[in-house]
Formats: C-alpha cells, sequence, structure tokens
C-alpha cells in the first residue's frame, strides 16, 4: 500500500474510531506486539480498539476497502502466535467491547461481548449461582473471543466440553463488515447449516467473533482434588476407566511424568511438594460436585482412594484438605516453573490415550539421540488425549525450533495424533496442518478461506 494510501486509511479509522480506536506509530504499547513469554516483534500499522459491533464493522470494511491485513486480539495469551500482526497489517483489539449483556436463568445462558476476560464471567455467573464450563490457567487474562476463536480446552473439558461445546449462539463480523450470525439460546436449532461452528476455532482467518451465548451449568458447590502415585502407566488408564466409572462429576484427570514434577518441584519457590520426586506418575484427579454435602462427597472419593490403593493401582495419594491445599496441587500442575528452562519449545498435541506413554518414551529417547543433553518434560490432561511437552537445548540448531518441530511432529504424525490439541496452529504450526489434515480438508478450509474473505485480509498467515 502506497504512503498515501495508509494515510488515507488511518485518517478514516481515526475519523470513525476516536483516538481511544485508532492508536497508530509510538503510541502503540508493546502489548499489542508481545506474544505470552516471549520478546517484543514489529509494531503493527495501527491498533484498533472497537467499542460496538459496528465499530468493529466499520473497522473492517474500511481494511476491506484499503486490503490491509486485520489481526484479531484478544488477551495474548495464545500459545502458536496467532495474533501477532506484521508491520504493514492491523491489530483489532476487542478489549473494549466488553462484559455481559444478560444472563437468562430460565434458559440457563449468559450473553457476553467477546473482549470480555474469562475470570470476569466465571465469577459474575458464580454471583448468580451457576457455572462456566471452560476454565483455563489463563483466565486472568484470556478473553471469551479468544478463547472461542481458539476453541480452548482447558482444565475442566472431560465433564463439560471444550470451549465449543459451550456454545449455543455466535455473532461475528466477516471481513467486508458484514455482520452474520445470532444469539440463539436454544440447544435445538437445526435450521440449515450450523454456521457458528465454522468460526470456532478458525483462529481470526473466517471472521471476528463479537458476541456469544454460552451455556451455564449448575452452581458447583465443592471441589475435590487429589494427587497421587500411579506406579505405571497400565494403571493410569484402569484408574481412567475406574475414575469414570465411580466419579460421575470428574472434572479433571491430569498426569504429569516424573521428569516434569522433579523439575517442577525442584524450581517453584515456595511450592508444598507433596511427595519427594521418584521415577513414577503424578496424576491428579478433580471432582467438582453439583452436591451441595461436599463430605458425603469427599467420603465417597476417599474410599475410591482407599479402593485403588487396595487393588495396587495407586501408591501415595494426597487429597486436598483446603482450598488452599487444591491451588497448591494445582501450582505444580501448571507447572509455570518450567518457562524458565533455556529456549523452552512447547508442544500441545493430542494421541490415543492408550498409547501416550509410548508416545513419551519414543519422543523422548529421539530427542535426546539427536541433542544429548536436551531436557524435556511431559505433562498434560490426559483424559482429554491432551499431552504438553516442553523441550528445552541450551543452544538452539541453526533453523531455530523448527528442527525439533519436525522431529516431534513426525512422532505425532506416526502416532496417529494431531499437531494441536488445544492450541491451534496459528503461525507456529503452520508447516504442520498437513502432518494431521488430508490434502482434501485442507483444500476445503482453502475454499472456505476464499468464499468468506476473498481478499485474504483476516489473519494473513496464519493457519493455513
Ligand atoms: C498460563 C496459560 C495457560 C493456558 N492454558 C490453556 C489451556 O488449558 N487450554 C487451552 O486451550 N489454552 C490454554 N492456554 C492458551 C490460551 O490461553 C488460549 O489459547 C486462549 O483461548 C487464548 O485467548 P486470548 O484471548 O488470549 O487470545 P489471543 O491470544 O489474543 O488470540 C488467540 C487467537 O484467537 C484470535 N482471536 C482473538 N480474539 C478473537 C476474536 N474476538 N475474534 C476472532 N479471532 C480472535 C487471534 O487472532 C489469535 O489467532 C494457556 C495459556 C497460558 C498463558
Amino acid at each position: 500500500m502506497s504512503t498515501t494510501d495508509t494515510a488515507a486509511l488511518l485518517d478514516a479509522l481515526r475519523q470513525r474510531l476516536g483516538p481511544e480506536g485508532c492508536v497508530a506509530g509510538a503510541d502503540i504499547g508493546p502489548r499489542y506486539f508481545t506474544a505470552y513469554n516471549e520478546a517484543p516483534v514489529c509494531r503493527p500499522l495501527a491498533v484498533l480498539r472497537p467499542a460496538s459491533i459496528d465499530d468493529v464493522s466499520c473497522a473492517l470494511a474500511l481494511c476491506h476497502r484499503f486490503g490491509v491485513g486485520v489481526v484479531p486480539q484478544g488477551g495474548m495469551t495464545g500459545l502458536a502466535g496467532g495474533a501477532l500482526a506484521g508491520a504493514d497489517e492491523v491489530v483489532l483489539a476487542l478489549e473494549r467491547f466488553n462484559g455481559i449483556e444478560e444472563i437468562d436463568a430460565a434458559a440457563g445462558t449468559v450473553t457476553v461481548r467477546a473482549g470480555t476476560v474469562l475470570q470476569t464471567l466465571q465469577q459474575a455467573v458464580r454471583e448468580v449461582g451457576f457455572e462456566l464450563g471452560l476454565d483455563l490457567g489463563a483466565r486472568g487474562s484470556c478473553q471469551i473471543g479468544g478463547n472461542l476463536a481458539t476453541n480452548a480446552g482447558g482444565n475442566r473439558a472431560i465433564r463439560f466440553g471444550v470451549a465449543r461445546d459451550q456454545v449455543l449462539g455466535l455473532e461475528a463480523v466477516l471481513a467486508d463488515g458484514t455482520v452474520v450470525g445470532g444469539l440463539n439460546k436454544m440447544l435445538k436449532n437445526n435450521a440449515g447449516y450450523d454456521l457458528k461452528q465454522m468460526f470456532i476455532g478458525s483462529e481470526g482467518t473466517l471472521g471476528v467473533i463479537t458476541r456469544a451465548v454460552l451455556r451455564l451449568q449448575p452452581k458447583l458447590h465443592s471441589t475435590h482434588t487429589c494427587l497421587c502415585t500411579v506406579p505405571d502407566y497400565a494403571p493410569v488408564i484402569e484408574l481412567w476407566r475406574r475414575t469414570r466409572a465411580s466419579l460421575s462429576d470428574v472434572s479433571s484427570f491430569e498426569l504429569m511424568w516424573p521428569d516434569f514434577y522433579r523439575y517442577v518441584t525442584a524450581h517453584t519457590p515456595g511450592l508444598e511438594i507433596p511427595f519427594a520426586a521418584d521415577e513414577v506418575f503424578y496424576l491428579l484427579i478433580e471432582c467438582a460436585t453439583t452436591n451441595p454435602d461436599a463430605e458425603v462427597c469427599a467420603a465417597r472419593f476417599e474410599a475410591c482412594l482407599g479402593e485403588w490403593f487396595e487393588a495396587g493401582l495407586i501408591g501415595d495419594a494426597v487429597l486436598a484438605g483446603s482450598t488452599r491445599q487444591a491451588e497448591s496441587l494445582w501450582r505444580l500442575r501448571e507447572g509455570l516453573a518450567i518457562d524458565a528452562l533455556p529456549n523452552l519449545i512447547n508442544y500441545d498435541v493430542s494421541l490415543p490415550i492408550g498409547g501416550i506413554d509410548g508416545f513419551v518414551q519414543q519422543c523422548r529417547a529421539t530427542l535426546a539421540g539427536r541433542w544429548p543433553a536436551v531436557q524435556s518434560v511431559f505433562f498434560g490432561h490426559i483424559g482429554d488425549s491432551n499431552l504438553h511437552i516442553g523441550v528445552s537445548l541450551a543452544e538452539l540448531p541453526p533453523s531455530g525450533g523448527h528442527e525439533v518441530d519436525a522431529l516431534v511432529y513426525a512422532l505425532v504424525r506416526e502416532a496417529g495424533g494431531s499437531v494441536s490439541a488445544e492450541h491451534g496452529i496459528g503461525r507456529a504450526k503452520r508447516d504442520f496442518l498437513d502432518y494431521t489434515r488430508s490434502p482434501a480438508e485442507i483444500d476445503l478450509m482453502r475454499t472456505l478461506k476464499s468464499a468468506l474473505d476473498p481478499r485474504g485480509i483476516l489473519n494473513p498467515g496464519k493457519l493455513l
């Protein structure tokens, strides 16, 4: 775009959105060009901060007319580089379009704006006796729009499903500014294609999500969190079967391999360490119950733990006796300490649950065969077949992390897994989309993209 066109576009955007709604040049704060835990990249052309649906629509229509790339942005907690813009693109940050429009107690739904922070929404629905099915570690910063655009999974997917499963209605704005979708509140609505599903998980490449109707769950009266050691992987699978059969309110089933547990317990200041690090698996199980009688639920959980111990499925176990203790167990599982590992590369993959430990062993050995000094750690939402891998090398190979990515993703492909379980493809995994999706699927994605965004202005260079 010529300098004159750029100036004309910025003028038109400023006029339409006002000084708070259109920020350019040195006034753009680093928040808008810095991904989670990474160094800032280049400043975008401008940051647009619409405060209404009409603002979003006009901003997109203008950018569409000038052929300028638009990168939707939520809380910037995404881990696939999907919300970073190039120097000649504009950021469309939804933060000013936030808030809850309605809680419909009869329908059990909440109508929410895309820029609302997840934790704010969780608290608001709790205050009126409901619970939101979605929860993730980034809850204090991530936004509903970002959660839906990435189809976030999180800590409770085994109980309530992923972000997609919470959505009854969705509104989005297309690349040319057309507003589509509706705020449907009904569980059943088979009037034609379910268009909302197209935008969920599309990482801002097909439309900008502006509002959603989410279903609400009954209030959870108490949670019961346990950490136990498991001698081997086969008992982990048996425990998964038994947990689902005996504890129908199970909400998390999270596994840590010994390398992860050892590193996190050694590097998290002030962490209460339940067991010494050993060559066993560490399993966190949480039940969240709608039963107001917390004692009954705790007793049922304890009885299960007793049975599992008798059957030799678990070794040590600790059942959190307070919210503080439960938070401490989660702090261990969230394992933020690994972020300090040098040149850490994070992977978020899915694999059929029965084969995950076999994959871990193969991955660990292959990495060590290629880079003998590598440090790798493995953990994940194992109940949803979701494995997280952290790989750290004192010095990255000349290709950067790409060589490590290629090695890990080739193993994922061989094992019949997915290169993205819950973080999306973004910029980071574009080269590996075809490890998981067939050529016909990728062609269909391209057909959809060009039908909805023929000028290719929405989140260019991401996903496809
Ligand atoms: C500590 C931590 C824990 C995490 N735990 C989990 C977890 O358990 N499960 C999980 O799934 N993820 C997890 N994540 C990743 C991240 O929080 C999720 O991907 C989250 O959904 C991103 O939301 P966001 O608002 O930060 O989006 P951003 O990072 O701002 O954007 C992510 C993508 O969505 C697009 N986007 C954002 N808003 C919109 C919109 N309104 N319309 C269209 N497109 C939009 C962006 O263009 C980008 O492609 C974690 C991240 C951190 C830092």
